[in-house]
């Protein structure tokens, strides 16, 4: 819950790090710089054997550390464009949606900020991180929209109105 007079303390950026990442961060920058808030990061990564239904017969042990470990620089370099400090920043392994609820929960979260596609047909029966996030989370969930509108530059248009 945002605590006093409704501004958020604590927002909590998931981010996938793929390019929408940034568009997605600065609406989170943005939120957290007016509250005053503080910026924490979380990006989780998928086991091998939950992506692929453990059918792979072949030990993924070495290919999974090579995963974490790029996953753990390009997270650190994302949030240190972002300012956040190392000790904000949280890299979990699991499933993305209820991770990131836990994660959040845990750090006393009062918003997550999370991209969200515009989905239509299959994709939106199959549902998305976004929707995952959104049932059962204890707090706030900011869905950023992406997709459909430029991902990357761009400041988000303010301006589009209605
Ligand atoms: P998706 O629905 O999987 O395309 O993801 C939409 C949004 O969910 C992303 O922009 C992120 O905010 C979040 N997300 C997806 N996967 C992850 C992940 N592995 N770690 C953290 N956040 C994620």
């Amino acid at each position: 819950m945002p605590e006093q007079h409704g501004v958020y303390r604590r927002v909590m950026l998931a981010v996938d790090l793929t390019e929408e990442s940034n568009y997605v961060a600065r609406r989170a920058v943005a939120l957290a710089k007016a509250c005053d808030a503080e910026l924490r990061i979380v990006h989780v990564i998928e086991p091998l054997s939950l992506a692929y239904g453990g059918d792979i017969p072949m030990d993924l042990s070495t290919v999974q550390e090579q995963i974490h470990d790029q996953a753990r620089s390009h997270l650190a370099e994302f949030a240190a464009t972002l300012g956040v400090p190392e000790d904000h920043q949280y890299l979990i392994f699991g499933r993305p949606e209820s991770e990131i609820q836990r994660v959040a929960e845990a750090k006393g979260a009062d918003v997550i900020v999370v991209g969200s596609h515009g989905r239509h047909g299959l994709a939106l029966l199959l549902g998305s991180t976004a929707n995952g996030v959104l049932h059962g989370a204890n707090c706030d969930v900011l869905a950023v929209r992406v997709g459909e509108v430029e991902t990357t530059t761009e400041e988000p248009d303010d301006s589009a109105g209605v």
